[in-house]
């Protein structure tokens, strides 16, 4: 150990939110079409930082190029000169610790019997495993750990009389989410699942087609939002135009809520939606849901900026930048060996005293996940003077992991979950509060829960939007918005998911209920 190595410690600055594991672009007829799609990757970064890849077509040849790190950091004028074509396909990608290899940086690029084709895919398949265990029986040699190589696998064996058919008789044996962006030499399909669980859309520039995860990305190449692609459809874009084709039979929608609460840009158009007017909603919801008095209302930056501005807009208490956000920061840093106190959020965000000193302050994000991160912020906002915090999520409580695409904890790390072994247990106080032992998994988190948080939290009080007005902030009136991870309830069949036994089927129960404010016992 050298000199330096001894006086330093690295840490991993974990950040305590769900990720969404990816972005996916895609663009026919511009000469340019690998600098578009770079370009449109870099709208799309915030869905994934550890890896992305470009796959172009001249028309003869599909090319690909991948590497981990960000986009600008990937891709120079040099590299993207190597991916010729009036065609391309973009994918950037966020993995688990663990999983953080080039093998799996998509576009996935194959050359079988029915040619050469590149994949992108955004989601998560339920019934992977299963299939995977029984392509390789069959032979087929994997060369990722990726469930899209399952889709690429069955494509690849189809005996269908065309690459369409053979793509719906593939995606008709697999379950789950998926938005796709399939490339040949002279195609390009946009595929979303039958139950829409990811966004897609669809762009034009003057000639030129585009589809991406959220419209952001066309904003920056001037290009029109034209429509979602639907759940069930694929949508060919060739030379001769565009042609829509229904692969599936219809299933319930389930549009991810959680895209609108956290993981898009705010200035996308998702699902049809503007998501900055539905974060402004979800705050005014909140503040009629659980007013309080006090003097400023600060969010935790960036996330939970629009929510507070609604917020702030239906309550009348000023909205104040309280926190300043460093943008500049990885996931890991150097700290001295003598530890300081909750070094990683102070790299991160940096409290501005004098909006904060002696003032009674509703902080306001969008989800509490594990709870620690949340914890140091509540203590920063104190130390720098706040006489009270209370705490404002504009989401319900988040009691269960997602499988359709998006990095979650387990239940036993989220801390509203029933089975959360980070929230420290009070003793049941009173006969009246519905105790948790025997509670199924899947069940909304009692007041009791909520005080448990709270008093983790270290907050004069804490209140979650129920689900009830998250739905309403998205206008769900027909329940087309999936809350798996709000609810336990899931979609799709639960076979091969790692589901807690207890947790149920989406017809077995209705929708759930949740929350009131727990304010601090004196
Ligand atoms: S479980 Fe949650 S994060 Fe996953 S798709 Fe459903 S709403 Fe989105």
């Amino acid at each position: 150990m050298n000199s330096v190595s001894k006086a330093v410690r690295r840490v991993e600055l974990a950040d305590d939110h769900f990720h969404d594991h990816c972005g996916v672009f895609g663009v026919f007829g511009h000469t340019e079409a690998a600098k578009l799609a770079y370009l449109g990757l870099y709208a799309l970064q915030h869905r994934g930082q550890e890896a992305a890849g470009i796959c172009s077509s001249d028309g003869v040849e599909l090319r690909a190029a991948k590497g981990m790190g960000l986009v600008q950091d990937i891709f120079d004028p040099k590299r993207l000169a190597t991916l010729p074509g009036d065609a391309a396909i973009g994918h950037t990608r966020y993995s688990t610790a663990g999983d953080i290899t080039l093998t799996n940086a998509q576009p996935i690029l194959i050359d079988c019997g029915k040619g050469k084709l590149a994949l992108a895919h955004n989601g998560n398949l339920t019934n992977a495993a299963d299939w995977r265990r029984k392509l390789e029986h069959r032979g087929s040699i994997f060369q990722t750990t990726s469930d899209t190589e399952v889709i690429v696998h069955l494509i690849a064996r189809s005996a269908g009389r065309n690459l369409s058919s053979s793509i719906a008789e593939a995606l008709n044996q697999v379950e789950g989410a998926y938005s796709l962006i399939l490339l040949t030499r002279d195609e390009l399909y946009a595929i979303r699942d039958p139950r829409g669980f990811r966004p897609l859309c669809l762009g034009r520039l003057a000639d030129t087609y585009m589809v991406a995860s959220e419209t952001c990305a066309f904003d920056l190449l001037d290009a029109q939002y034209i429509r979602d692609i639907e759940p069930g459809e694929m949508l060919r874009i060739s030379r001769a135009g565009l042609e829509s084709i229904r692969f599936a039979p219809p299933k319930p929608h389930q549009y991810c809520i959680f895209e609108h609460v956290y993981f898009a840009r705010p200035d996308s158009l998702v699902f049809g939606r503007s998501v900055h007017h539905s974060r402004e909603t979800l705050g005014k919801l909140l503040a009629r849901e659980h007013p309080v008095p006090a003097d400023v209302v600060v969010p935790v930056p960036d996330s939970g900026v629009p929510a507070a501005i609604g917020y702030s807009l239906e309550s009348g208490i000023p909205f104040r930048m309280g926190l300043i956000r460093n943008h500049y920061i990885g996931r890991t840093f150097i700290q001295p060996v003598q530890a300081i106190r909750d070094f990683g959020v102070k790299l991160k965000l940096n409290p501005v005293r004098g909006l904060l000193e002696g003032k009674r302050v509703i902080l306001v994000d969008d989800s509490i996940v594990r709870g620690t991160t949340s914890r140091k912020i509540v203590r920063l906002v104190r130390e720098a003077g706040a006489r009270e915090v209370h705490v404002r999520i504009s989401s319900p409580p988040t009691i269960s992991p997602c499988y359709y695409g998006i990095d979650t904890p387990t239940h036993q790390e989220l801390i509203a979950s029933a089975e959360s072994a980070v929230r420290p247990r009070m003793p049941d106080p009173a006969s009246t509060i519905p105790r948790e032992v025997g509670e199924p998994a899947g069940a909304a988190p009692s007041s009791h829960t909520i005080e448990e948080i709270r008093r983790f939290l270290e907050a004069d009080s804490l209140g979650y939007l129920s689900l009830e007005n998250l739905r309403d902030s998205v206008q769900d009136q027909d329940n087309r918005f999936c809350t798996s991870c709000f609810t336990g309830i899931y979609p799709t069949p639960p076979v091969q998911l790692e589901v807690q036994s207890n947790s149920r089927h989406i017809a077995d129960a209705a929708s759930q209920e949740s929350q009131s404010t727990v304010t601090r016992e004196t």
